[in-house]
């Protein structure tokens, strides 16, 4: 099936209406949103959710984080994967943002890439969750969906993001990543999606369909 951007856009919103829940890196500021996405790479959501309210207590400022060694913000986050390397890129991040943004969170995905540690994703998830500036986070569990949905070939996250760009209508964008991680946990699941109970199956490419058992 050819996706079009009315049935991408209706696929979408009804992902949208199931799954009405904020994403879970959705943390109420920029500030939070982008420490908690960065830091949620290659590690599960829990775990970030965890350490965060005693890490943010430890260090409540970018000035707290930019002074701080990287080993002591290793210690408070010592439980997710990658901690050294993401201690090492949160110090940085605070430096440049007190440095180059005067200690705001950018709001373009220009600025936000220029930050240490900060792709495309984390950006958009920025963007979306904490501006409400429309963008499409392309993580693993959106990726994964959109390639059975039949919406992109595309091998990597760069290239999927724009892909979806031209076909989902802007007004839509922010639901996708919201949507698509709970859908992707709930249904789509990476080994053997639930397609059964999927509540967009006939709109979905996925030849190997899963039956009900
Ligand atoms: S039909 Fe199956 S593969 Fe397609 S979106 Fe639904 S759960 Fe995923």
């Amino acid at each position: 099936m050819t996706p079009t951007p009315e049935i991408a856009a209706k696929v979408v919103m009804i992902l949208g209406k199931r799954y009405p829940q904020k994403g879970d890196m959705d943390l109420g500021t920029a500030e939070d949103t982008l420490l908690g996405v960065l830091m949620s790479a290659r590690t599960t959501d829990v775990q970030v959710l965890r350490v965060f309210p005693a890490f943010r207590k430890r260090f409540p400022t970018w000035e707290s984080l930019a002074r701080a060694s990287v080993a002591e913000i290793a210690a408070r986050i010592n439980t997710i994967g990658l901690y050294r390397s993401k201690a090492k890129a949160i110090k940085g991040l605070a430096q440049n943002i007190l440095k180059e943004f005067r200690g705001k969170v950018p709001r373009t995905m220009d600025e936000l890439t220029s930050l240490p540690g900060v792709g495309r994703k984390t950006a958009s998830c920025v963007l979306s969750y904490a501006f409400g500036i429309p963008a499409i986070a392309v993580d693993t569990h959106v990726f994964r969906i959109i390639r059975r949905l039949g919406w992109s070939r595309a091998n990597n996250p760069e290239k999927m993001e724009k892909d979806l760009r031209t076909l989902i209508p802007q007004k839509n964008w922010n639901d996708v990543n919201r949507s698509m991680v709970r859908f992707g946990r709930d249904i789509c699941v990476a080994r053997t999606p639930q397609c059964w109970r999927c509540p967009v199956a006939k709109w979905c490419a996925y030849e190997r369909k899963t039956p009900k058992p």
